[in-house]
């Protein structure tokens, strides 16, 4: 099923809209287990990797367990008693923490009253484990806005693209906090964006992302198509006869406050301190994952479907 076409309405797979429930289910293994189940995060059914058998879920060690009786040589039979853990190969398999724990984890990141405070005193994990598992989180809704992203705008729609620099090189607490140049737009009619960190803002790259992620026939406003108008014409003639996108001059009083809005939104989301250049590209996903599902439980559900998706399980 694609990630898009799950019915928020019909869970019926664990997922809540509080993360005080949650935490409680939590604390119930069953519930652990079938919830990952259910997203499809790890197997419903595994077969021995001795004798291909199908193996019987073992709940007292979590582990799945053949039964099969096998003879070798003269010996009685014994039963195979291969057994493997049920989080094995897939998201959870190296995980050094419990299950239950990094669920509880999950749920506050994709909650807005994450906090670090908040993680020491309910599951009690170091900031190392913290910081290592939100970056872990981040790939996985990298991941989801890889697959979902569709271009936005299209004929009759308007399209705002910008640059903005998030923060300035500085130092906090003697850590480097990176700056980092962010390209994205946004549709006025349907509200639809995008947002990628890049490295250089010369033409090539940032028409590639244009063309990766604005719809041919659009109407495209911006600021920053002035100052390359001023580089010489020769961009915007072949930008506008090879890919059909329709530039409005800023000076036809044409605006950008609605990206402009938006930069304030995605700055508010980006850590003001611990950030690192190559984590922008999981905080943006982050913003967007957020903007598109406005509830809790819409953000677990998908979450879980997205981490299936990148760690599917294997037998
Ligand atoms: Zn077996
Ligand atoms: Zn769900």
């Amino acid at each position: 099923m694609a990630l898009s076409e799950i019915d928020p309405v019909k869970y019926q797979c664990g997922c809540v809209n509080s993360i005080f429930e949650l935490r409680e289910n939590l604390k119930d293994i069953d519930f652990v287990v079938k919830l990952l189940q259910e997203h499809g995060v790890i197997s419903r059914e595994h077969n021995c990797g001795r004798c291909d058998n199908s193996c019987q879920l073992d709940t007292k060690r979590w582990v799945w367990r053949c039964q099969k009786k096998v003879t070798i040589g003269n010996q009685k039979a014994k039963k195979c008693n291969y057994s493997v853990s049920v989080y094995k190969g897939g998201w959870l398999s190296n995980a050094k923490v419990k299950a239950g724990d990094n669920l509880f984890f999950s749920g506050v990141y994709l909650d807005k009253i994450f906090s670090y405070e908040l993680i020491h005193r309910e599951i009690g994990w170091t900031n190392k484990t913290i910081v290592g598992w939100s970056t872990f989180i981040r790939e996985v809704l990298e991941n989801y806005c890889e697959l979902v992203r569709k271009p936005i705008g299209g004929p009759g729609l308007t399209v705002e693209i910008d640059e903005s620099k998030f923060g300035k090189r500085r130092y906090h607490k003697g850590v480097r906090v990176d700056a980092q140049w962010v390209f994205g737009g946004i549709c006025r009619e349907t509200r639809e964006f995008f947002a990628v960190p890049v490295e250089t803002r010369d033409r090539e790259t940032l028409l590639a992302l244009i063309k990766k992620y604005v719809v041919p026939g659009s109407t495209i406003i911006s600021d920053c198509w002035k100052s390359y108008n001023c580089l010489g014409t020769e961009g915007f003639d072949h930008l506008t006869v090879n890919h059909t996108f329709n530039f409005v001059d800023p000076e036809t009083g044409a605006h950008t406050n609605t990206i402009k809005r938006q930069w304030r939104s995605y700055k508010e989301w980006v850590p003001k301190v611990g950030r690192k250049k190559y984590y922008f590209r999981g905080y943006l996903a982050r913003f967007y994952f957020f903007s598109r599902w406005k509830s809790l439980v819409d953000r677990y559900h998908h979450f879980l479907l997205a981490v299936a998706a990148l760690y599917p399980p294997t037998n």
